[in-house]
């Protein structure tokens, strides 16, 4: 037997079972032992029967008394009783519909049954707990600890742990790739003992140490990815973007407002990378409302000073035209060209303009700063000098298309920077975005009031109501955020349209309200954005559409139906709409979901402010998968690797530079090169 061996030759595995194995990805010793556990049940803490408490986790060991299946008098189940006893006692086992059970558990036998017991009557008992036969783990040569897999049905946790045993000794054919100053700098494993580990482990220390060192694996290939893409802008050329420090000055002093010294940082973090002559790549985070279209706008001016074009692109139609609105405004002292280019309307310097005239107008050099949607990124659109592109809510945008505008220009690279108000936690932004540096405005204006956050009980949903009502008299707007658009069959989740119907004929019917929705035509989503923003729309019931960027200084109350269905770093984008302006802001959860984990989540909004710790907290609660999608970010890639854990994330990518100074093409380690180009082939990150 060696790594190639295919399944279906090893003893016990027949057709149906190769095919079953096939199903999860194993058609090889190697697939075997590549196929990782997910978590653990630690049998090694055991407890005595009296000892047990109602409701608290634990495991005991005891023989069976006796096993018996039965038919549950009210319930059409089978139910499968058993008595366990120990030197302390006895306790009572239930399984429902498992009446197979007793063809294997017989009177004798010596068991581990974990589980949290219940108690009925007085008296404790396991209801369908987790077991193992202390026999057979004496078999596999664990302590105790032992590994559950993803399965799929018709295959057993045993049957796939002694597919593994029967591997075991391939592991030694296993070829560790890391080179070995890495191994003993970085104090790792062996790749062959932290597989026999994890799937065997023989203590809790050996398989924390076998765990880090296979995360270790995943996060110094994504950091030796981010290297590599770095090294790859390094030679490439751009054009250099000059900081004209007067002009800046005097662009700032005209402000309407002072600068925070995180706007000064960044800016300035932005300007430096401008002037080199390779691409700047960098992510400018900051939070909702702290004022980062003016370091944008810095960044353009600069641009458009030392002769060259430059671009902004938004997540959306709204957006881009907010963007061009108030930049235009930013910059009209300079005789600037600034145009607006999306599918609907284009403009040059507040003039509306055909497409055709203001694509030549780019291709001639004619027009200096051009912000629009992704209308922006089509073949069409050839700058003659662009020199810096900007993305707005950059996580908005598929590879492909940020790609499409990066590379337009054959030649030259264009400096770039996207930004987003989504905080991403420091841990993700260096596993995933590795190659990027970051900026990061952690500082708000001055004077900028914390939005007053509730979550509201149905039962105080009609005080809400009379609340908002006052508020509307007092000339202020209100957003309502529902989670979908459609009424769905879905009981309980409220759609645009319904609560829109519902309200204007029942709740407000005195007021004006509108609807807003990502399915409505590019005209009519205007015209209701233009009449919210003048006042003559008071309440704006709308789809998650918006979530980001839009600013309405007026409006000071957001309602959150179905909060529970959103994260946390979404629900904060949504605050961020209101508490713009001078007045008293509040942002009103309603949720109908009692459990108490969505309680704490949505408390924990109610708690913090701050976007940065929320969606740390996130991504703990959540899991990047689900925050982030998945395949272009590249956790697809990620089986084991822990994304919160910063530290190992540091030290994965001191391994990686070390290696890249090294040998930049890693001709110096053939077995990691090997692994590295497999590796690159199936990750595809921005
Ligand atoms: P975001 O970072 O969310 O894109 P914006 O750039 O839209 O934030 O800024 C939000 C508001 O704050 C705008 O009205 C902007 O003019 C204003 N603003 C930006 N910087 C400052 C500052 N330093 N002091 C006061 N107001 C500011
Ligand atoms: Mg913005």
């Amino acid at each position: 037997m060696n790594l190639d061996t295919p399944v279906f030759q090893l003893t016990r595995v027949g057709k149906a079972t190769a095919k079953r194995l096939k199903n999860l990805g194993i058609e090889t010793v190697r697939d075997l032992i590549f196929y990782l556990p997910f978590r653990y049940e630690d049998y090694g803490n055991i407890i005595f029967i009296d000892q047990l408490r109602p409701g608290i986790k634990t495991t005991i060991k005891g023989k069976i008394q006796l096993i018996q299946n039965k038919r549950s008098p009210r319930q059409r189940k089978f139910l499968t009783e058993a008595l366990v006893a120990d030197q302390s006692g006895t306790v009572k086992i239930v399984w429902f519909n498992r009446n197979y059970l007793t063809k294997y558990l017989k009177p004798g036998m010596e068991l581990y049954i974990s589980g949290s017991p219940s108690l009925y009557s007085h008296e404790l008992y396991f209801n369908n707990p987790l077991f193992e036969s202390v026999k057979e783990i004496k078999t596999v040569h664990t302590s105790g600890i032992i590994p559950i897999y993803h399965l799929t049905a018709q295959i057993t946790q045993k049957q796939l742990r002694f597919l593994i045993s029967l591997a075991l000794k391939c592991f030694p054919q296993i070829i560790d790739w890391m080179p070995e100053e890495i191994i003993k700098n970085f104090n790792l494993c062996s790749l062959s003992r932290a597989l026999q580990q994890v799937h065997f482990p023989q203590s809790n220390n050996d398989l924390q140490k076998a765990r880090r060192r296979l995360q270790f694996n995943e996060l110094f290939l994504l950091q030796l990815f981010s290297e590599k893409a770095k090294l790859s802008l390094k030679n490439s050329p751009a054009y250099k973007i000059n900081f004209d420090e007067s002009l800046t000055k005097k662009f700032v002093q005209n402000l309407p407002f002072v600068l925070t010294n995180a706007q000064r940082r960044v800016s300035w973090e932005i300007l430096s990378d401008l002037q080199k002559s390779y691409p700047m790549n960098r992510l400018l985070e900051g939070d909702v409302g702290s004022g980062k279209t003016v370091v944008a706008t810095i960044a353009l001016l600069n641009a458009w000073q030392s002769g060259y074009q430059s671009s902004m692109m938004a997540a959306t139609e709204i957006l881009a035209k907010q963007h061009f609105k108030t930049i235009s405004v930013f910059l009209k002292k300079w005789s600037i060209n600034v145009a607006l280019l999306t599918r609907e309307e284009c403009k040059l310097n507040e003039k509306e303009i055909s497409k055709k005239e203001l694509l030549n107008k780019i291709e001639e050099e004619e027009v200096d700063v051009v912000i629009g949607t992704h209308a922006l990124i089509q073949k069409v659109v050839q700058f003659s000098k662009l020199a810096l592109i900007i993305i707005d809510e950059q996580h908005r945008f598929g590879v492909g298309q940020r790609k499409a505008l990066r590379y337009q220009d054959k030649k030259i690279i264009p400096h770039f920077f996207s930004m987003t108000a989504t905080p991403i936690p420091r841990s993700l932004a260096l596993a995933f975005y590795g190659e990027l540096n970051l900026s990061i405005i952690d500082e708000m204006p001055k004077g900028r009031k914390r939005v007053l956050t509730k979550i509201v009980n149905e039962k105080d949903r009609a005080k809400a109501y009379k609340f908002i009502a006052e508020q509307i008299n007092k000339k202020r707007q209100v957003f309502i955020v529902c989670p979908l658009i459609n009424k769905s069959d879905k009981l309980g989740v409220k759609s645009v349209e319904e609560e829109y119907k519902k309200l204007q004929q029942k709740v407000f019917s005195k007021f004006n309200i509108a609807m807003l929705h990502g399915k409505m035509k590019n005209e009519e989503k205007e015209e209701i954005m233009r009449k919210y923003r003048e006042g003559s729309i008071d309440i704006l019931v709308a789809t998650s559409i918006v979530e980001v960027g839009i600013d309405i200084p007026n409006a000071n109350i957001i309602v959150i139906e179905g909060a529970e269905r959103f994260g946390l770093a979404q629900l904060h984008q949504f605050r961020g709409r209101v508490g713009r302006g001078k007045h008293v802001s509040y942002c009103f959860l309603f949720t109908y979901n009692q459990n108490q984990k969505t309680r704490q989540r949505l408390q924990a909004l109610v708690d913090s402010y701050d976007g940065f710790s929320l969606a740390e907290k996130d991504l703990e609660l959540r899991g990047a998968g689900e925050i982030y999608g998945t395949r272009q970010s590249g956790i697809d890639s990620l089986k084991i690797a822990d994304l919160t854990d910063y530290q190992l994330l540091k030290e994965a990518k001191k391994a990686a530079t070390f290696v890249m100074d090294n040998s930049e093409d890693l001709s110096l380690y053939p077995f990691l090169k090997k692994k590295f180009d497999s590796f690159q082939k199936s990750v595809h990150l921005e």
